[in-house]
Parts: C-alpha cells; sequence; structure tokens
C-alpha cells in the first residue's frame, strides 16, 4: 500500500490594521529606516501598558466567522516566554489555552476531484515579533542587527488538523486561505512576510516532523515534497523517523534540523496580567460577512457560464475576479465566454511569463481585445499576438496602442472575404506537398491538418480557420480527390 503523507499547517498571517495590536504605532513600516516605529510598549519598556486593538479583533472575528469557528465565550491573552534577540520583552503576547475561536473549516477542491473540508483546530491572536537582519550568512555572518518596526504587528495563527494528504492539497488551502481572508479585508498576500507557515509533516504510522518558518507560498509545497522523499527514503532503509523541528532553507530547497528543541513547558505560558479577557462572542451577529470565494465562484458560473475550473481559476485571487467582472461589465452577455477563456488561460500564462503583475493590464484593454475577436476580425492567433504587443508596451512602461491600432499596424485583420489569397495560399500548400495529397487519398485523416497548418502558414495566422477548412476541402473536391 502506497505511504499515507499527512500534513497539519500553521498559518501566521499579519493582520492588515493601520496600528499595531497593542499600541499606536503604524504597521506601515516597510518602507522605513529601522525601529522607526516603536514605541515604549512595543519595545516592552519597564512600565510601558497594553491597550488591545479593536480593529484587530474584529478582523480576527471576521476570520472565525467566515471559517465556520466557534467563538468562545471568553478567550485569554498569555505570555509565551523565550529568551531571542528578536523579541524585545523576552516574551510573546499570545494566547494559549483560551483561544479566540475553536473549530471550523476550509474546504478545498480535493486531490481526487470535488471540494474537501479540512478541519480547523482554532484560531487565535498574536504579536508578530521583531526581526533580525544577519549580515551576511545567516550561520557564519559576523553580526545580526535587530529591527523592531515587526514587533507587536498584529497577527493570527490559524491552525488546521492533519487533514491534508498531500504537498498539492496543502498549497491548495494555502491559496484559498489567501482568497478568504483577501476577500474579507483583512489581510495583503503581496505586503512582503505577511504569511508565515509551519507545517507538520509524517508519513501515517511514524513520528511527525514540525517544519518552521516556510515564508512563500511555493516554498511550503517546496518543503513538504523535500520532507515527504526525505521520511520516506529512512523508512525504506528501515530507520525510523525522529520526532524533531527543522527549518527549511528556502534556496537550498532541503529542511535541516533544528539543534534546540523548545517544548511547550519551555516557554512557562501564563495569562497576560497587564490585559483582561476577551469577552467579544456577542460581535458575530454584526459582523455582515462579504461574498467569499465559493460563493463568488458559483455566481460566476451562474451569471457568466464560466467553466468550473475557469470561475474557479477566476475566484482564486479577489483582484483576477474583480478583473475580470471590470472587463466584462459592458456586455457580460456577449463578452463573457471569450473573456473567461481568454483570461483565466491565455492572460494569466502569458503574466506568469513575464513575471508581471495583473496591475500593470488595464481591463479595458482586454475588453477592447476581446471586443476584436468577438467580431471575428481577427483569428485567435494573432489575438495571441496583440495581447504580446500589449504586455510588452506595459512592461516596457511605453504607452500602451489600443489593441485595435495593433491589428492595424501589424496587418493582422483575418483574410475573411478576401478569399483569393487564402485560395492562392491552398494551391501553392497542394502543389507542395505531393505527399499529403497522395495521404489524403489514401484517407489518411492528418493530411488534411497538415496541409490547413501549410496554408496557416503562408497566410501568417491570418486566415479563418473555418474558412479555410471550406475553402481547402473545396479546392481538394475540385481536384477530383
Ligand atoms: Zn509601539
Amino acid at each position: 500500500m502506497e505511504d499515507q503523507v499527512i500534513v497539519g499547517l500553521e498559518v501566521h498571517c499579519q493582520l492588515d490594521t493601520k496600528s499595531k495590536l497593542f499600541c499606536g504605532c503604524s504597521t506601515d513600516y516597510r518602507s522605513d529606516g529601522p525601529n522607526t516605529h516603536v514605541c515604549p510598549v512595543c519595545l516592552g519598556l519597564p512600565g510601558a501598558m497594553p491597550v488591545i486593538n479593536r480593529r484587530a479583533i474584529e478582523f480576527a472575528m471576521r476570520v472565525a466567522k467566515a471559517l465556520n469557528c466557534s467563538v468562545l465565550e471568553e478567550s485569554e491573552f498569555s505570555r509565551k516566554n523565550y529568551f531571542y534577540p528578536d523579541l524585545d520583552k523576552a516574551y510573546q503576547i499570545t494566547q494559549y489555552d483560551k483561544p479566540l475561536a475553536e473549530g471550523g473549516y476550509l474546504e478545498i477542491e480535493g486531490d481526487e476531484g470535488g471540494e474537501r473540508k479540512i478541519r480547523l483546530t482554532r484560531i487565535h491572536v498574536e504579536e508578530d515579533p521583531g526581526r533580525l537582519v544577519h549580515m551576511g550568512n545567516a550561520e557564519r555572518g559576523k553580526y545580526s542587527l535587530v529591527d523592531y518596526n515587526r514587533a507587536g504587528i498584529p497577527l493570527i495563527e490559524i491552525v488546521s488538523e492533519p487533514d491534508m494528504r498531500s504537498p498539492r492539497e496543502a498549497r491548495k488551502f494555502l491559496n484559498k486561505l489567501r482568497a478568504t481572508l483577501e476577500y474579507l479585508s483583512v489581510f495583503d498576500s503581496e505586503k512582503e512576510g505577511s504569511l508565515r507557515v509551519d507545517a507538520n509533516i509524517s508519513i501515517r504510522g511514524s513520528e511527525r516532523v514540525e517544519v518552521k518558518n516556510i515564508t512563500s507560498y511555493k516554498g511550503v509545497e517546496k518543503a513538504l515534497l523535500f520532507e515527504i522523499t526525505r521520511q520516506k527514503n529512512l523508512l525504506r532503509r528501515g530507520q525510523k523517523v525522529d520526532r524533531e523541528t527543522r527549518h527549511f532553507l528556502e534556496a537550498r530547497g532541503v529542511t535541516q534540523s533544528a539543534r534546540s528543541k523548545e517544548q511547550e513547558h519551555d516557554y512557562r505560558y501564563f495569562p497576560e496580567p497587564d490585559l483582561r479577557p476577551l469577552r467579544v462572542r456577542s460581535w458575530l451577529e454584526n459582523i455582515v460577512l462579504p461574498e467569499l470565494p465559493d460563493a463568488r465562484r458559483e455566481r460566476f458560473i451562474a451569471q457568466y457560464g464560466c467553466s468550473l475550473n475557469h470561475a474557479r481559476t477566476l475566484t482564486g485571487e479577489l483582484k483576477l475576479a474583480n478583473f475580470f467582472e471590470q472587463v466584462v461589465k459592458a456586455d457580460p452577455k456577449r463578452l463573457s465566454t471569450l473573456a473567461s477563456t481568454w483570461i483565466a488561460d491565455t492572460l494569466i500564462g502569458e503574466l506568469n511569463y513575464r513575471g508581471m503583475s495583473l496591475d500593470r493590464v488595464e481591463p479595458a484593454a482586454i475588453t477592447g481585445l476581446l471586443e476584436i475577436l468577438e467580431k471575428g476580425l481577427i483569428t485567435d492567433k494573432s489575438g495571441i499576438e496583440v495581447l504580446r504587443v500589449m504586455l510588452d508596451q506595459r512592461l516596457k512602461n511605453e504607452s500602451c496602442e489600443p489593441p485595435a491600432a495593433i491589428v492595424a499596424r501589424l496587418n493582422l485583420g483575418k483574410t475573411t472575404g478576401d478569399t483569393g489569397a487564402i485560395t492562392t495560399a491552398i494551391e501553392e500548400a497542394i502543389n507542395e506537398n505531393p505527399r499529403a495529397l497522395e495521404d489524403y487519398r489514401a484517407g489518411k485523416g492528418g493530411a488534411i491538418n497538415f496541409l490547413v497548418g501549410q496554408v496557416m502558414k503562408k497566410t501568417r495566422g491570418k486566415a479563418d480557420p473555418g474558412e479555410l477548412n471550406r475553402l481547402l476541402t473545396e479546392s481538394l473536391k475540385n481536384k477530383g480527390v
């Protein structure tokens, strides 16, 4: 029997509030110098008192409601004590035995198709520690600098049950979670370091390994793939997997045993004496959730006739879903079928190829291109050419030519009506490829496709495929084939 892989995730997300969790310092620190967003509270100076940021708790409650969790009647902040230079107070204010919420679930598309519920254990609120900047290499560098700008940024930690069965499912869980948090307007996935993941992974029947502090979405899948191979190899050789904590070295794509093994009791948790318990369950009824990814996916299928796969892709990111609706806004009936294919398949592919963000593309430009395609003025192949020109212009920060101007400049208009050019190309193709003609006579189906390809090449992809097929068949018939 195939070894069963068991994965659980602990996801830390920065809540996108304006100020920190327990003080008024601004969270907009990324472009500022080190230690410029600090005060006695987030530096943990003696006598400073924390005050809870109401907005951060509201954000966390939105998440709890959207993920179907039950909010505890009373939750509590605790101090988690440990010494590390990024932790100025030598304790982190977090939640321990009374978290904000427990239970709940998130639905993902399972590896075997269909929706799968990944159960959640809990959601709790905590503060981010500061950040160490290692000068040189983390292992052999001469010294490290510490920046407390991040200290006190509100985080939620979402802990899943060990319900995922593959690295792919883990990636889908993270993508779905990211989309949900973005739809809730509590999280900005584009901010560097706004999401960090610890992954628990085991092969059924063996010890579990925790991989700490993975900082990218792709990193999670890579770290899990590495760990599965490592653990399976150990078991195959008759060795056992140690229960341990490992770090993921992103640049090398490997995990490495962490030297120290902290255990729960080492943290000496105790209730935070400077904060009262939270009693916020009654807030739930006043939280009105926006349309979430699943609902929007179903609406895209019903309203725009998108296929399930296209609807999944398009609603999998808030920005992309908004972009799609912008593009088809003018005439959904006419444009939505074309738009879903062109955005979900072609545009995303071309953007990824260029490492380009969707922000750089004007929805109106795509609408313009789709209108030309919809009227049948250019072929799909020419459409891709126009799209590429548009994206390359945006990438170079040149002013973007309207799609119709690109079609005219590159002379990409379909040769519809101008059957002369196609007929000439067909004649040439048949004369130059007597073998294909033989094959066609012998009833080989591939021959006609080959001839179509030849004619397409000669007309530089401008021939309308329907018309080309008709003219080619006609021409072969005239030749008595
Ligand atoms: Zn502060």
